[in-house]
């Protein structure tokens, strides 16, 4: 069986942690990638409901291994908190089951403050980043200013690292931003409360992957965010700072021979977006907020209000492009009953002209949506199993959907629980 990675088209939030909580089943390993704690993957099993933002979503799946991959944010502090609260709910967490790459960098304290420092510096032009230094760890990274997971077992290096580390960033500290420098003890402190606990799930990954793969074992790959948040593909500057697409799970996840055949890409039945940039079918007053209500539009990390709009063809489009997806999964289908007719955002119009194909970053303010109006179906699907007994209306807005965006919808999602699912291949 084919290797599979599980990505978002759009914004993120679209749904990826009940599709790889659903998937999993067929699969042997789960391995995230990228990025890092700052978004939250919900998933509804019967150990209860989770906010995942770390751990990858086949954590619940006896017999699945999950893998933190090299090209993950790997908070040390933020994973340790994590892997307690879902413990405590009764899910085994062991070596055998979590493995964390010794080659992923480590998200260093004074990433936290320096995001924060430099949004309270843009004031109104702030990117809306979530706080939790991922774009301060990703440059550090680049500059090759941080440490590996790996070279905790190596505490008197480790040590000498982290004091280089400290002076350079101290600097950057007090004299740019006014703030207070670390001390040793400070990172003493992290290095037991933290790094310590985590210690015992850092091995070699690569060299796992490598033999799995050998094995004949089937990889999905848990991807966090969406096309339009990629750094080199998104509506940059308001990406994130790591690749969210399909094609770079090999080199991120620790397994730069893997193949990977298929590639279900993840879509809302409608538009949301976290923070701030342009989001041409956004949606205001009362027509957003009843559409937030119906989809509790609300962040799982942040708990901010989603912008909310129709499903945006447009983005979508390119969105499915850009992560080669070979299907896709609908979800939230069940959240557009309530309207009595559903809008679609089919093209742009930029200078006045109507365009299909998504626009440079710069352009994008500019334009302006062009929304058409589809048959709601008004009653609830939430319980529906089969495609054949979805009303009609709601089997043409999905059709119309798979013809404007050119890629296969294999999977509906009515419900947030794992079985509420049509399958449609
Ligand atoms: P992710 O980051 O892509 O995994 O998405 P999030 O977890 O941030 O957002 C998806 C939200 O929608 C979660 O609260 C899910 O429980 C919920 N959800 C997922 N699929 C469906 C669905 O088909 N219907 C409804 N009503 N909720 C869904």
């Amino acid at each position: 069986m084919s290797n599979c990675a599980i990505v978002g088209i759009n914004w993120g939030d679209e749904g990826k942690g009940r599709m790889v909580d659903l998937l999993t089943e067929k699969y042997d390993i789960v391995v995230r990638y990228q990025g890092g704690g700052n978004a939250g993957h919900t998933v509804i099993n019967e150990y209860g409901k989770f906010a995942l933002h770390l751990l990858p979503s086949g954590i619940f799946r006896k017999g699945v291994v999950n893998v933190l991959g090299n090209g993950v944010a790997l908070d040390p502090q933020n994973l340790w908190t994590e892997m307690q609260s879902v413990a405590e709910q009764g899910v085994p967490l062991t070596p055998d089951n979590l493995k964390i790459s010794d080659r992923a960098s480590l998200l260093l304290p004074w990433h936290r403050d320096l995001d924060e420092l430099e949004e309270q510096r843009l004031k109104d032009k702030k990117y809306g980043s979530t706080k939790q230094g991922i774009a301060p760890f990703y440059s550090d990274k680049y500059q090759k200013k941080t440490v590996l997971a790996g070279e905790l077992f190596y505490p008197e290096e480790l040590r000498a690292h982290l004091a280089d580390l400290m002076e350079w960033k101290n600097l950057i500290l007090t004299n740019v931003y006014h703030a207070e420098p670390y001390t040793m003890e400070m990172l003493e402190k992290w290095l037991a409360d933290s790094c310590e606990k985590i210690k015992p799930f850092v091995c070699d990954t690569g060299s796992f992957l490598r033999e799995q793969q050998k094995a004949g074992k089937r990889i999905l790959f848990e991807a966090q965010l969406g096309s339009l948040r990629d750094l080199d593909y998104g509506i940059y500057p308001y990406t994130t700072s790591s690749n969210t697409t399909a094609a770079y799970a090999p080199v991120g996840s620790g397994l730069p021979s893997a193949k990977i055949e298929d590639v279900v890409g993840v879509v809302k039945a409608y538009s949301t977006c976290v923070g701030e940039g342009p989001f041409v079918c956004e949606m205001f007053g009362e027509e957003a907020e009843e559409l937030r209500k119906a989809g509790a539009e609300y962040g799982a990390k942040t708990g901010r209000p989603r912008r909310v709009g129709p499903l945006d063809l447009v983005a979508t489009r390119y969105g499915v492009e850009v992560q080669a997806a070979t299907e896709i999964a609908l979800t939230k289908l069940d959240v557009l009953s309530y309207l009595d007719q559903i809008p679609v955002c089919t093209h742009y119009l930029v200078d006045g002209k109507q365009t299909d194909s998504f626009p440079f970053p710069a352009v994008l303010n500019s334009a302006k949506p062009v929304i058409e109006y589809m048959k709601g179906w008004k009653c609830d699907i939430s319980g529906i199993r089969k495609w054949e007994d979805l009303p009609k209306a709601a089997q043409e807005y999905v059709l119309f959907v798979e013809r404007s965006i050119g890629c296969p919808i294999t999977y509906l999602s009515v419900g947030p629980e794992r079985d509420s699912i049509i399958i449609r291949k």
